[in-house]
């Protein structure tokens, strides 16, 4: 079901500026692993941060890299990736884009044997899921963890999904979004569910819910809550679960944890895990209105809670977001609620065409407290990471916690990670593919958003 190979992402347009400083707030140096310290002491020792100082230095590793590698070298970032990244790693050939689209570039790409990507873990992951034997998948940063995810590891949420499954059987089915652990992908593909992303969230739940399935929708509460929105479904019939960092696993359907218990969990069409991302959580209904009342256009991610989602002129994924910024006629005025990098790199690609663009929560207001943010834990893939991770690729010396493969599970805060078994790992991917293959196949029948 994996399509055949088809050519890169086109470029996202975003371009390094001479003189615009990378602004990359840098890491303490014992956050490093040892192999990349003197990679970070060289890149704290330059001068300053603008282009003219950090391409050649990251010429001297990324380019014999390049040439060693050659066609075999395939590059990749998230649009959220801060400190420039994602105009580094454009500017060497590598490919920028939202999770689902990266999700895919292993597997289209054959001929492409060494991939190094520049994002968080899941995402990494998903390539590798679907990436070919002969494929490797290194992460720039073994530490750069989504929180949503992390509020969502297999130790928390199988135990609760067991008891779901034993009291519903195959009347549940398990949706997982993008930013989940192969584990959680692979529980979806085990209950006949799918992955999906913010983009197609809509098309995968219409699909279960025609299979007249209960949902249990992973990990992401206002996802679930904006899809079924969006979808027109009763949200009297959604069931929240706790909150996964106050209780995490430790609680059973019927011992009075769960808002409502066992009585509101029968008649739920979707049960929705509790985590969230904090940097979408922030937006409120009243943002949107402070904008709106001043003639902007305001555009959300689904991530955001349905109060904002439903005030706003829009919703929908990154790639949505980005084409509503790059689509935008001269004079025009919009506010985008998301990660702050993906703000910014768009408010600089915008303003050379006379498009005002500005963050949801930069708002010069002192009611509103909330400052917008980057993605804290993505911006741990700077310059020094990416500058390393190629050269000691090169030199046949990659560290083994930088190495990616389906099943494993990381401990973001010292970068180790828990791996499989060969054969633990292969029915993982079995599972985990079937979920992303269904994605891929209810996402390439249906309309888009
Ligand atoms: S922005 Fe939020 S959901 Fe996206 S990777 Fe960062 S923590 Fe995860």
């Amino acid at each position: 079901m994996v399509q055949p190979p088809s050519p890169l992402l086109p470029s996202s347009g975003i371009e390094l500026q001479p003189g615009m400083p990378i602004c990359q707030t840098d890491l303490p140096l014992d956050w490093y692993q040892e192999e990349f310290k003197p990679y970070a002491e060289e890149y704290m020792a330059l001068p300053d941060r603008t282009p003219e100082t950090i391409l050649p230095w990251l010429d001297r590793y990324v380019k014999p890299a390049q040439d060693h590698f050659g066609d075999a070298l395939l590059l990749l970032a998230h649009y959220y990736m801060g400190g420039e990244i994602v105009k580094l790693v454009e500017r060497y050939g590598g490919a920028i884009s939202d999770s689902y689209a990266l999700a895919l570039q292993a597997a289209r790409n054959p001929e492409k044997k060494i991939i190094v990507e520049s994002a968080v873990h899941f995402m990494a992951e998903a390539v590798a899921i679907l990436a070919h034997d002969d494929q490797e998948v290194w992460i720039t940063n073994p530490k750069a963890g989504c929180t949503m995810e992390m509020l969502a590891k297999d130790h928390m949420v199988y135990p609760i999904a067991d008891q779901l499954i034993e009291r519903y059987g195959d009347d549940l089915m398990v949706i997982a979004y993008m930013n989940t652990s192969g584990r959680l992908k692979a529980l979806a593909g085990s209950t006949g569910g799918a992955v999906c992303t913010s983009s197609n969230a809509h098309l995968v739940v219409d699909w279960a819910r025609k299979q007249n399935k209960k949902i249990l929708f992973v990990p992401d509460q206002h996802l679930g809550r904006n899809t079924a929105d969006k979808l027109g479904m009763d949200l009297a019939k959604l069931v929240t679960l706790p909150n996964p960092q106050v209780h995490g696993a430790n609680y059973t359907l019927a011992d009075g944890t769960i808002d409502g218990g066992l009585p509101a969990l029968d008649q739920a069409e979707m049960i929705l895990w509790g985590s969230y991302c904090g940097v979408h959580t922030i937006f409120s209904a009243d943002m949107v209105r402070w904008w709106q009342e001043r003639g902007y256009e305001v555009h959300v991610h689904p991530e955001s809670p349905l109060e904002a989602v439903r005030a706003a002129n829009g919703s929908g994924s990154t790639a949505y977001l980005w084409k509503i910024v790059m689509d935008a006629k001269p004079g025009a005025k919009i506010v985008i609620g998301t990660e702050g990098h993906f703000v910014r790199n768009a408010a600089d690609q915008a303003k050379r065409r006379n498009v005002e663009i500005h963050h949801l929560a930069d708002i010069p207001d002192p009611a509103f407290s909330s400052a917008g943010c980057g993605c804290a834990t993505m911006s741990r893939n700077d310059p020094p990471h990416l500058a390393g991770m190629l050269d000691l690729l090169r030199q046949g010396k990659g560290p083994d916690i930088n190495r990616v493969l389906a099943g494993d599970n990381v401990d973001e805060t010292t970068g180790r990670r828990d791996r499989l078994s060969d054969a633990e790992r292969a029915e993982l991917i079995t599972d985990a593919k079937a979920s992303l293959e269904r994605m891929i196949a209810i996402n390439e029948a249906g309309p888009k958003s």
